[in-house]
Order: structure tokens, then sequence, then C-alpha cells
């Protein structure tokens, strides 16, 4: 048997978990920093994309094979080394993501009631630890992407509207308690350049006691938005939604979502939080809170080479250098749809498995985290963690609730571990 190590156990390195377990003589260790499996699936995905979510299942079913070992709460560059990993297993791959929010480079960007996408992300998908976001009534998200489209879309739905889902429960009531009244979400380019999938766009329309709001003058079209629509069905699907809200009149909603195009905010302003976003041109947008979407970038990892503008590891095909792999966002960035990351990881097991030496040794990583003190929540664990989450839903009627207690996940995880 050849032991691979595998690191990030979000969809990216459980797709090439299966890849490599397809092979009889590959046994595969999975490392993830949270003490839970599936990583954006879990703590990306929009609570209310239960449709999406359920890609968990074929996730859990890779896990549970019998060549895959999970150690989760153990994060590389803290827990164990890439040394550690190099010297005890016949090939890395790293599967780590691209967790880091891209700044938005505008004075104004420290001032408080300005948050990263990821920030309110982990707040309201009740990950450990996540800064409690400070909800209020007007919010400005800035940004062009189907993560500016989940945020606007939940904050609107509010603590009603998710009460189907896993959120914890301090999630709904802050919702509640301060309902989001008016979004307005910025875009800097026209309603040809955005990146919102016509889909999501058009799930807003089913929002109830909602105005969204588009002023015609701002739809106007370019030569080459034209052409675009002429040829890509999907960019004259989502000018075409623009279009038909910019000639809805207002119905007097409780609440409005409004889309601005061609608006570049110049700085937030405010004496001592956020009050507003300037945009160039000088109107002033006034905001409670701030929201930047903006895009991802990769998390540098000590010893493994870093591109710095591109915000990814550089490779060739998923390849580092000798033995070390890398695969989905942390290889590619943040871009494509969960599924875009199997075909990822199938190029990169391919070369990886084409390299693999043979290499009957046994790896002593165990010795390794318990020196480092690590607590391991291994794959039965998380399945105790599954357990309680979902007993823990039926208590209010769900199917579960996520526990947002990092040291409750560990502890729930060691014991389940043990039995
Ligand atoms: C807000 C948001 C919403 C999204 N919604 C959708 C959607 O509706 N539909 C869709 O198809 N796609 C969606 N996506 C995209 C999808 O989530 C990604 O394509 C996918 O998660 C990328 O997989 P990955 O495994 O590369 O990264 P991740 O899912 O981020 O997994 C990386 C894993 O690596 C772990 N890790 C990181 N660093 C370390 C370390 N040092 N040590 C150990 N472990 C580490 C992390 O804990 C994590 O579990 C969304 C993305 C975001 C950000």
């Amino acid at each position: 048997m050849t032991h691979v190590a595998v690191v990030g156990a979000g969809p990216s390195g459980i797709f090439a978990t299966a890849a490599l377990t397809e092979r009889a003589d590959v046994r595969v260790d999975v490392f993830d920093r949270n003490p839970t499996p599936f990583g954006l699936v879990r703590y990306g995905v929009a609570p209310d994309h239960l449709k999406i979510k359920s890609v968990v299942r074929t996730l859990h079913k890779t896990m549970s094979h019998p060549a895959v070992t999970f150690r989760g709460n153990v994060a590389l560059g803290q827990d164990l080394t890439l040394d550690d990993l190099q010297r005890e297993y016949a090939a890395v791959l790293l599967a780590t993501g691209a967790p880091c929010a891209r700044r938005l480079g505008v004075p104004g960007e420290e001032l408080p009631g300005h948050v990263s996408a990821s920030m309110l992300v982990d707040w309201y998908n009740s990950r450990p630890a996540a800064r409690k976001a400070d909800c209020a009534e007007r919010v400005v998200v800035i940004g062009a992407g189907n993560v500016a489209l989940d945020i606007a879309r939940v904050l609107l739905r509010g603590g009603r509207g998710l009460a189907h889902t896993d959120v914890t429960d301090m999630v709904l009531q802050a919702l509640n308690r301060n309902p989001v009244r008016d979004v307005r979400v910025l875009v800097r380019g026209g309603a040809a350049d955005t990146k919102f999938t016509p889909a999501e766009l058009t799930e807003l329309d089913k929002l109830p006691d909602l105005d969204i709001v588009v002023d015609p003058g701002e739809l106007m079209l370019t030569d080459d938005d034209r052409s675009r629509c002429e040829t890509d069905r999907t960019v004259a699907a989502r000018v075409e939604t623009f279009r038909r809200w910019s000639t809805r009149s207002r119905t007097g909603a409780r609440r409005s979502l409004a889309f601005r195009f061609r608006q570049a905010p110049e700085a937030l302003t405010g004496a001592s939080r956020v009050e507003s976003v300037l945009l160039r041109g000088g109107e002033r947008v006034p905001a409670d809170l701030v929201v930047s979407a903006i895009g991802y970038r990769g998390d540098p990892l000590d010893g493994v080479p870093f591109d710095d503008r591109l915000g990814h590891i550089p490779h060739v095909r998923g390849r580092i250098g000798p033995g070390l792999y890398t695969t989905g966002w942390a290889k590619r960035g943040p871009s494509g749809v969960i599924g875009t990351n199997k075909a990822c990881a199938i190029e990169t097991v391919a070369g990886l498995l084409a390299d693999l030496p043979v290499d009957s040794r046994t790896p002593d990583i165990d010795t390794v985290l318990a020196a480092n003190a690590a607590r391991v929540v291994t794959w039965p664990g998380w399945l105790a963690i599954d357990q309680a989450e979902i007993s823990l839903g039926r208590q209010t009627g769900r199917t579960r609730t996520k526990i947002d207690d990092l040291d409750r996940l560990v502890e729930i995880g060691s014991e389940g571990g043990r039995t």
C-alpha cells in the first residue's frame, strides 16, 4: 500500500480522494483544519441552497471508503508541517482552497461596519469563531458575482426566511432583531459584464414583499455588450432579467433591492463607522453595513510557492514539485462551481499517480500530532457531530442545526471517535 496525504476536506480534496481510491494499492489520509469535512459546501454555499448542499451525500460516500482516513481539526502549518507530511507520505496533495478576501483598496476600508463577504458568509453559515455581523437596515453589497447575490438574498430572507435551514438560532435571532430593508448592489461594470448566474437572479423574484429596482438609464448597452448578447445566451439572459426589472414600478413593498451599474466605490466614509459609500462622480450611497464581495484568494502556506498576483499556487497540471500537488481553488483560484473541482482533481490525480513510487511504509503521523497536542477529530468523530447536529435540529422541527462552538465540536468529535 502506498500512502498519499490530502490536505483539505472540501469538494476538491474529496474529489481527488475519490480518484485516488480507484487504485486498489493506494490509501489516503485526509486532513482538515476544521473538525468537520466538506469545506465551503458547509461554510460557503448559502444556507437556503439546500439542493446544492446535498452534494454532501456523494462526498460522504468517498470519505467512508475503507482506504480513507479523516483527521479533522488538524491545520497544516500549525499541528503539522509540510516536512512532516513529505517525510511520512509518498505524495502530498494540497486542496486548501482560497479562503482569504480580496481587498477593496479604497480609503475607509478599515471602518467598522465594513466586512468582507467571507466574514459575513462565515457568520451566517455559523462557522465557529466567526465574527458577529452587525445586521442593519441599509446594506450595500459591492460585487458582481453569485456571492454578492447570495448575500443580498440571505439578508433579505431574514431570520424567518431561513428558519428551515441549518444556521444557529443566534443567526436567526440577529436577523429577526435587525431586519434588513434596503440592499443596494454596486457593480463596477455594466449589466452585461456581471457574473451573476441567470437562475440565481430570477430566484430573487420569489422573495416576498420586495421591490427590485434597476434604473433604465444605467442599463445602457455598449456595441460590445450588444454583440456579446447575440453570441452568449447567458449574457443575454442576465441583461434581459435586468431589463425586465427596469420596467417595473415600485409596489410599495416594505423592502427593496437595487442593482446599480457602472458604479465604482471611491471611499467608505463615516465618523466612527461606515455611514456611506462615496461613488466616483460624487454620489453618496447611505449604508449601515457595507459588504465587499469582490473575490477570494489563496492563503500562502509555509514552504509552498505562491503566486501573489494571481492569488493561488503556481503549478503545471496540478504538479507543484516532486511529490507535491495541488487541486481545486488552491490550484485555480476562486472560479467555477462545485462540479468544476471534479475535472480539476482528476487532472491532478492523473499526474500524481503517474509519478507515484511504490512505497510500502506506513506513515506515523499520529506520533507527530500527539507531540503537538493536536485534538484530532476522526471520521467516527464527525459522524458523532453529524448526529448531534441532527438531534439539535429536531428539537425545533428542523433537519439540522449547526453547532458553532469549536470546543463543543471537538469535544463531541473526540468522544465520538473513541466509541
Ligand atoms: C460564499 C460562497 C458560496 C458558494 N456557493 C456555491 C454554490 O451555490 N454552488 C456551487 O456550485 N459553488 C458554490 N461555491 C463555490 C464552491 O464552494 C467551490 O467551488 C468549492 O468549495 C472549492 O472547493 P475546494 O475544496 O477547492 O475549497 P474549499 O471548499 O474552501 O475547501 C478547502 C478546505 O481546506 C481546508 N484548509 C485550508 N487551509 C488548511 C490548512 N492550512 N490545513 C488544513 N486544512 C486547511 C479548509 O478548512 C477547507 O475545508 C461557493 C463559494 C463561496 C465562497
